[in-house]
C-alpha cells in the first residue's frame, strides 16, 4: 500500500503530494497525520489519499516513519473543504489544511496530557478489610484506605498524601489488589462567569415564527436563512432553541461570534444550558486548553462550539447547524495566508454537510441582504422588540450649532443634560467614541506642522498617562514624547487637537463628579481577561457609565442602560474605502441598540457635523430597508461589490523605488495578460497604480495597484492568473494580493 502525503511546508516546490509506502503493519487513513522522511530531514505530513499501485521505481520511494496519532487529525469533510478552499484561494492544500488544526499541534508542541492513576482492582469492602489485615506495611493500609475513597485516584493526589509512594503501589499491583493506568486528562477551563439560570421565557411571536421554519431543516434536510432582528428581538433565544433541537437529533452545532472575549453573556449562557457539551475556543486559552477543547469535539464529546472566526473549522461530529451572529462584522474576514470569509466556509460547510446555515444581524451586510432578496437565503424577520420593547429614540445633534454658540468641548449641551438626567434616576449609560487616546493629532499653530510617527505616513495620537503622557502611533505602537517646539519653524505654540476615548471620559468626570466610569478600547483590554474585568464593572452596576470604541457595540446586552450617546458619528464616514457608509450605518444603528433592552425605554444621541447625510438618518430611524436600497442601488452604480469584484496588489518595500517597480511590474504583466486574453477585456473596468493613503506603514513604502472586473467565469480565470503573478519573485518588495481586501488603507 502507498499513500499520497501533503507536507507541512508552504512552499510553491512542495506543494503538491508526495508518495511514501506504508510499512507491514501500519494502518493509515486519509486525514491522518505522519511523520515522513523528506530530503534529509524528517517532516509531518497529512495523509491525503491511499492507493495500492505506483507508477514510481520501487526503490525511489521512502516508507512512512510513523502515524502521529492514531486517528485521523482531519475528518474527510474537512479534508475534502481544504481542497476547496485551496483550489477556490490558489494557494497551496498545505495552507488550508492547517486551517483545520490547533496551531500548536503541529510540530509537537502539545500532546494529550496523562496522568497515572491507581484504582481498586477489588470492592470497597474487600479493600477497607485487606488494610485491616496489612501489617507489615501501614504504608500500603493507608494507601488502600484512601482508594476507597472515591474522590482520589490520581497518583499526583496520592503523592500529597502518602510519601514515595510508588513501590508500595507496584506490589498492590501485583498482588492484583488493584489497578495501575494512565488516564486523558483535559485542560479544559472553568467558567469565569456566574451561571445564570435558565430564564425560561415564552417565545415571542417572532421567535416562534422563525423557530418554525429553521428547526424543520435540522434533521439532515437543511437550510439557509438570514435572521434579520432588530436590536433586542432576542436572536440569541432563537439560536439556543435550534441547537437544542439540532442536539435532540443527534446532531451537532457550531455558532460563530465577532469576538468571544465581546459575549461574555452569549458564552455563558450556552455553558450554564449546554453544559459539557459546550466547547468554547477562545484566543486566550492556553496551547493545552486549546488543544483539549479540540480533542473533545473530534472525539465528539463536545457537540455544541462556540467561537470566533476559526472555530467554523472545529470538527464537530454530524455537523446539524452554523449558526453566524453579528453576521455583518468583518472579524469574520481573514485577510490573509488563506484569504477566507468565514461565512462562505459556513455555507460550504453546511451544503456538503447537509447542516442548516443561520445568519444573524440586525444590520446584515450588503451582500447578505442581497442574497436573501434574491432568495439564495431564506429572509426570516423579526422587527420588534422582546415584550414589545420600543426602539430607543434618536435625536440628532449638528455639532457645527454647538460650535456657534460657544460649546468647545466634546459633549453637546443635549448630551450633558442626558448624562446627568440618567445619572440622576440611578441608570447607565454608554458612548461610542471611535478612536482611542486623548487628542487624535498634535500640530505647530504657527507653521501647522504635524507630528507623525516616524515609520508610518500617520500622524501621532497623544495619550494621557498616570505621570506624563506620549504620543502614539496606533498603526505600529512607535512612542514618543511630545515636542516643546516646532521641530520645522521652531514656534513655541504646540497644540493637541481632536478627541479620543481618554478625553471623553475625562468631560464625563467633570461633568459627573464621583460617578465611576469604565474605559474600553484597545489600550484597556489587553492581559488576561480585560474585556471580561470591564464588562463585569459595568454589568455589576458599579461603573455607570461606559465610554469606548466599536468594542461596545458588538450585541452587548445590558437592561440597565438607558442613555446610548454616539460622540462624533462622522469618523467613520469620512474612510476612504467604499463600505464607509456600511460601517457607519452598523454601527450607528448597533451601538443605538444597546439602549432601552430591560424595563425602561431607551434614548440615544448621535452627535455630528454632517446632519444631512442621509447614513446619519436611516441609522437614526433604525431603517435598514430604507440604507439598504440607497446602498444598493450606490453600488451598482459605481460598480462595486457585490457587482464587481475589487482585485489589489499591495507592494511594500524599504525602498520607495522597489516598491514603486513592484507595482509597476504588475501593472504590466496585467495588461500583457489582457492582451493575450482579448476576452479578458471587456471584465476589467479600471486599473489604477498609485499610493494608498497611508503611503508608509510601518517604515515600509507601499504603492497599491487596484483593478475592478465584472463578476463572470472570466473574472475567476483571471484572478487565478493574477494570482501566479502576487507569488512572483520581486526584488527587494514584498506582495500582497485580496480580492475585495478588508481594508483599502
Ligand atoms: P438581540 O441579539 O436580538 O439584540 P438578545 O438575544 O440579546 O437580543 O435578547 C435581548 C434580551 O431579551 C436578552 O436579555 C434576553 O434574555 C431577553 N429575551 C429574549 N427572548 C425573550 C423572551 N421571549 N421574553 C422575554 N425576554 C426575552
Ligand atoms: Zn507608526
Amino acid at each position: 500500500m502507498f499513500c499520497q502525503v501533503i507536507i507541512d511546508i508552504v512552499h510553491e516546490n512542495v506543494a503538491s503530494p508526495f508518495t511514501y509506502r506504508i510499512p507491514e503493519g501500519m494502518q493509515l487513513q486519509p486525514g491522518q497525520r505522519v511523520s515522513v522522511p523528506f530530503g534529509r530531514l524528517q517532516k509531518e505530513g497529512i495523509v491525503l489519499s491511499l492507493t495500492e499501485q505506483c507508477e514510481l521505481e520501487a526503490n525511489r520511494i521512502r516508507n512512512v516513519i510513523e502515524p502521529l496519532e492514531e486517528y485521523a487529525a482531519i475528518p474527510p469533510e474537512l479534508m475534502n473543504l481544504a481542497e476547496e478552499m485551496a483550489r477556490e484561494a490558489h494557494c497551496p492544500l498545505a495552507e488550508t489544511l492547517r486551517l483545520m488544526l490547533p496551531a500548536q499541534m503541529r510540530g509537537g508542541r502539545v500532546h494529550v496530557k496523562t496522568e497515572r492513576t491507581a484504582c481498586l482492582n477489588v470492592t470497597r469492602e474487600e479493600a477497607l478489610s485487606a488494610a485491616e489485615r496489612e501489617k507489615r506495611s501501614p504504608k500500603r493500609a493507608a494507601l488502600l484506605r484512601f482508594l476507597a475513597d472515591e474522590n482520589i485516584h490520581t497518583v499526583k493526589e496520592i503523592t500529597s498524601l502518602v510519601k514515595d509512594p510508588n513501590e508500595a503501589l507496584k506490589k498492590l499491583a501485583a498482588d492484583g489488589m488493584i489497578r495501575l493506568e494512565s488516564e486523558e486528562m483535559l485542560r479544559t477551563p472553568g467558567n469565569v462567569f456566574e451561571q445564570p439560570e435558565d430564564p425560561g421565557f415564552t417565545l415571542t411571536p417572532g421567535q416562534e415564527e422563525a423557530l418554525e421554519e429553521i428547526l424543520p431543516c435540522l434533521n439532515g434536510k437543511g437550510g439557509r436563512f438570514l435572521l434579520h432582528g432588530v436590536t433586542g428581538s432576542g436572536k440569541t433565544e432563537v439560536f439556543m432553541a435550534a441547537v437544542r433541537s439540532a442536539l435532540n437529533y443527534g446532531r451537532s452545532a457550531i455558532i460563530l461570534v465577532p469576538e468571544i472575549a465581546l459575549t461574555p453573556q452569549m458564552v455563558s449562557w450556552f455553558r450554564s444550558r449546554f453544559g459539557p457539551v459546550a466547547a468554547v475556543i477562545h484566543s486566550r486559552l492556553s496551547p493545552g486548553e486549546r488543544f483539549d477543547e479540540w480533542r473533545r469535539i473530534r472525539r465528539g464529546d463536545a457537540r455544541v462550539v462556540i467561537g470566533a472566526r476559526s472555530a467554523v473549522f472545529s470538527p464537530a461530529r454530524d455537523l446539524g447547524l452554523i449558526v453566524v451572529d453579528e453576521e455583518h462584522e468583518s472579524t469574520y474576514l481573514n485577510d490573509h495566508h488563506p484569504q477566507y470569509d468565514a461565512r462562505e466556509v459556513a455555507r460550504k460547510r453546511c451544503d456538503r454537510e447537509n447542516a442548516t446555515l443561520v445568519l444573524a444581524s440586525a444590520t446584515p451586510s450588503i451582500l447578505s441582504f442581497a442574497r436573501a432578496r434574491r432568495g439564495d437565503y431564506m429572509l426570516l424577520e423579526m422587527p420588534r422588540r422582546v415584550m414589545n420593547r420600543p426602539l430607543p429614540e434618536v435625536e440628532i445633534i449638528d455639532m457645527r450649532e454647538e460650535l456657534e454658540n460657544g460649546n468647545r468641548t466634546v459633549l453637546s449641551g443635549a448630551l450633558r443634560k442626558a448624562l446627568k438626567d440618567c445619572s440622576a434616576r440611578g441608570e447607565q449609560a454608554m458612548l461610542l467614541m471611535n478612536r482611542r487616546g486623548y487628542n487624535s493629532f498634535v500640530s505647530c499653530r504657527t507653521c501647522g506642522y504635524v507630528v507623525k510617527c516616524p515609520n508610518c505616513d500617520i500622524s501621532m495620537t497623544y495619550h494621557m498617562a498616570s505621570t506624563d503622557g506620549l504620543l502614539r502611533c496606533h498603526y505600529c505602537g512607535q512612542m514618543m514624547k511630545p515636542p516643546a517646539i516646532c521641530p520645522e519653524c521652531g514656534g513655541k505654540y504646540i497644540r493637541y487637537f481632536g478627541a479620543g476615548t481618554q478625553k471623553v471620559e475625562e468631560e464625563v468626570h467633570k461633568l459627573l463628579p464621583g460617578v465611576t466610569t469604565v474605559r474600553m478600547d484597545y489600550d484597556t483590554t489587553g492581559g488576561k481577561d480585560g474585556h471580561g474585568r470591564i464588562l463585569e464593572e459595568f454589568r455589576s452596576g458599579r461603573a455607570r457609565v461606559l465610554i469606548g470604541t466599536q468594542m461596545i457595540a458588538k450585541g452587548l446586552d445590558f437592561p440597565k442602560v438607558t442613555l446610548v450617546g454616539v460622540v462624533a458619528a462622522d469618523m467613520t464616514l469620512n474612510l476612504p474605502d467604499y463600505r464607509s457608509r456600511e460601517r457607519t450605518f452598523q454601527l450607528l444603528t448597533q451601538v443605538a441598540g444597546r439602549a432601552g433592552r430591560g424595563e425602561r425605554p431607551g434614548r440615544v444621541i448621535i452627535q455630528t457635523y454632517k446632519p444631512e447625510d442621509p447614513v446619519i438618518g436611516y441609522a437614526a430611524g433604525q431603517d435598514y430597508r430604507s440604507f439598504f436600497e440607497d446602498e444598493f442601488r450606490r453600488r451598482r452604480h459605481g460598480l462595486y461589490p457585490p457587482f464587481t469584484l475589487l482585485v489589489r496588489f499591495l507592494t511594500e518595500s524599504v525602498s520607495e523605488d522597489a516598491a514603486l517597480a513592484a507595482a509597476n511590474r504588475i501593472e504590466q504583466g496585467t495588461r500583457k495578460m489582457l492582451e493575450a486574453h482579448p476576452e479578458w477585456q471587456k471584465k476589467l473596468l479600471l486599473i489604477s497604480n498609485d499610493a494608498p493613503s497611508v503611503k508608509v506603514l510601518r517604515g515600509k513604502n507601499r504603492r497599491h495597484v487596484l483593478m475592478k472586473l465584472l463578476v463572470s467565469r472570466e473574472a475567476d480565470e483571471m484572478i487565478a492568473a493574477m494570482n501566479e503573478l502576487s507569488r512572483e519573485e520581486y526584488e527587494n518588495a514584498e506582495v500582497w494580493f485580496e480580492v475585495n481586501p478588508t481594508t483599502m488603507m
